[in-house]
């Protein structure tokens, strides 16, 4: 392949016999670039805003306190946003690291999915979300038992909930629905928003990818959402599926094994 490089190692069994180790360098290369681009983009993700902040913070050193009041309400406004923003970033990016460290371990508390999501959805009430009221769901009362960390599964459904909120059109619904399929339960979210282009889809899950970085921006996504959902799906034994049609919406499915042998 272009690019590839192997290292050759040699070592003596025994005085005629000799094992030869041969590694795929371009593995360890691609991981370790994956790392420094990971830093690279988190570094000015995080520098965007605090550049702003640190401006704002500049020009209202040097205002004149009576005279600019609304104008230092308006910047104060803007730096408050920002520091907002740097916020949910740091706290995505320790939540894709813890999730990242867990990746191997597999969860082994007894759980129920259905309490999560409703759990969830009363986060997003509580907290006076303005699509709160939109959320439609459509849950029935059956228990979807399986092992889970609770929290990450609380946030799994969280991030896709916020996620049909921020891109689906103001008043219409959003609709949580979760059905039991065989052995396995379906956790899925639609929204009625402008879609996604197909060739899109298989790169959502990367992090930082974002369709529309402007729009993403402005309703406060940090582009770690859906890859911190890709990780916490894989540790739970979950699939991951995305459908979208442009101008319509977008659904997006997380499939869970269940434990009670049903
Ligand atoms: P963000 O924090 O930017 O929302 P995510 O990782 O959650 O990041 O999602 C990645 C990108 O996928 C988003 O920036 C957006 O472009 C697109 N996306 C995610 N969910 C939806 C949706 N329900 N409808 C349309 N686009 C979506």
């Amino acid at each position: 392949r272009p690019g590839q490089r192997w290292t050759m190692r040699i070592a003596a069994l025994s005085g005629t016999e000799r094992i030869v180790f041969l590694t795929d360098r371009s593995v360890i290369d691609a991981a370790d670039r994956m790392r420094s681009d990971f830093v690279a983009n988190a570094s000015h993700e995080l520098r965007t805003p605090l550049a702003a902040i640190l401006g704002y913070v500049e020009t209202l050193q040097d205002m004149n306190a009576e005279a600019d009041a609304p104008v230092r309400h308006r910047f104060l406004s803007i730096i408050e946003r920002e520091a907002g923003r740097m916020q949910q970033l740091v706290l995505d990016l320790l939540s894709i690291s813890r999730v990242e460290a867990d990746r191997f371990r597999r969860p082994t508390t007894p759980v129920d999915l259905g309490a999560i999501v409703r759990h969830t959805i009363g986060q997003l009430h509580d907290s006076e979300h303005p699509r709160a009221k939109d959320i439609a769901p459509e849950l029935d009362d059956g228990l979807y038992p399986m092992l889970g960390d609770e929290a990450q599964l609380g946030q799994l459904a969280h991030n896709i909930i916020s996620n049909a909120m921020k891109y689906g059109r103001s008043d219409t619904p959003v609709t949580v629905e979760l059905v039991r399929e065989g052995h396995r339960v379906r956790l899925s979210v639609s929204d009625e928003g402008d879609g996604i282009a197909p060739d899109h889809i298989p790169r959502l899950t990367e992090r930082f990818y974002r369709v529309d970085e402007a729009r993403s921006r402005s309703v406060g996504g940090t582009g770690l959402g859906l890859a911190i959902v890709k990780h916490i799906s894989e540790r739970h034994q979950g699939q991951l599926h995305i459908e979208s049609e442009l101008g319509k919406g977008t659904r997006v499915s997380v499939t869970f094994p269940i434990t009670d042998g049903a």
